[in-house]
């Protein structure tokens, strides 16, 4: 009889723990799914609010009358060209791009070749995905599906309150992208002519450097000017490194060779600065 009883209670026992470990593994299974769930709905409730948003962008500003788009990443204005009349203009940030070759979503900000003035505003979305534990936010490349692009950018939409998002296609890429204000025709010129804005500095006046000076690649500043002292009102900053300089000599000028080797980014003048006192101190 002792011995029945030692084994009900062995099988009452093993039950217990058999119906623990279900309740353990169901709880998991749970949360997990609470935690892909939650991503999801937040991420599908994103996408419906700013759908109806992005409808009224559209026809607020008839978007789809105008024939050509062009987008400069140096100064962050996107701009759609008119047949006739008023062109426009918006501030944007690059959210990222969807790969059909790959079916791969890629932030902007893990993608070295987008310039940060572009993509600094995304620091935001990938705070938020990681209060949130939402690892799609924080992820710089993802797998996806042809929703994951306007999902990702919808969200970017509504954390960064922008106005719209647009979307365009270079061969097997979409690059998504969010517009945070309108400018000015005014707005736009300032930006395209000498004031730049800067990521760091918010704004400067505009200068010039090789793309090795801002990577650190290679050492030497020489400059168009001598910034400074004796640089007339019309001068522009302008530097570049050793090799840059090199190039500069072999081809006698700056040609189509030599500026193909500098590749000229914009910088804030006082980005340009600090490039100068780095590479002269
Ligand atoms: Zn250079
Ligand atoms: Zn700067």
């Amino acid at each position: 009889m002792k011995f029945l009883s030692q084994i009900i209670q062995l099988a009452a026992n093993i039950d217990f723990s058999y119906n623990k470990l279900l309740s353990i593994l169901f709880c998991k299974f749970v949360v997990m799914n609470l935690f892909k769930k939650d991503f999801e709905s937040y991420a599908s409730n994103c996408v419906n609010e700013i759908s109806m948003l992005q409808n009224e962008f559209m026809q607020l500003y008839d978007i789809n009358s105008y024939g050509e788009w062009y987008y400069d990443h140096d100064i962050g204005a996107f701009q759609f060209k008119a047949d006739h009349g008023k062109n426009l203009y918006f501030r944007y940030i690059d959210v990222g791009s969807f790969s059909t070759n790959t079916n791969t979503w890629n932030w902007s900000w893990d993608n070295s070749t987008t310039p940060r003035l572009v993509k600094a505003g995304l620091e935001k979305v990938r705070i938020f995905g990681a209060t949130n534990d939402f690892g799609q936010l924080t992820t710089g490349l993802i797998e996806g599906d042809e929703y994951t692009g306007w999902e990702m950018t919808s969200i970017s939409a509504k954390l960064l309150s922008a106005i719209g998002m647009y979307r365009i296609q270079r061969d097997h890429l979409f690059i998504y992208f969010i517009f945070t204000h309108e400018l000015t025709q005014e707005q736009y010129d300032a930006l395209e002519n000498k004031s730049v804005e800067c990521d760091v500095h918010e704004k400067g006046q505009i200068a010039f450097v090789c793309k090795h000076l801002i990577s650190k690649e290679y050492p030497g500043f020489h400059e168009a000017f001598e910034s400074g002292l004796c640089m007339e009102e019309n001068d522009d900053y302008q530097a570049w490194c050793d090799e840059c300089e090199k190039v500069r000599i072999n081809e006698g000028k700056w040609n189509e060779e030599s500026m193909a080797f500098a590749e000229i980014k914009i910088v804030c003048d006082q980005c340009y600065f600090e490039i100068k006192y780095r590479q002269t101190l």
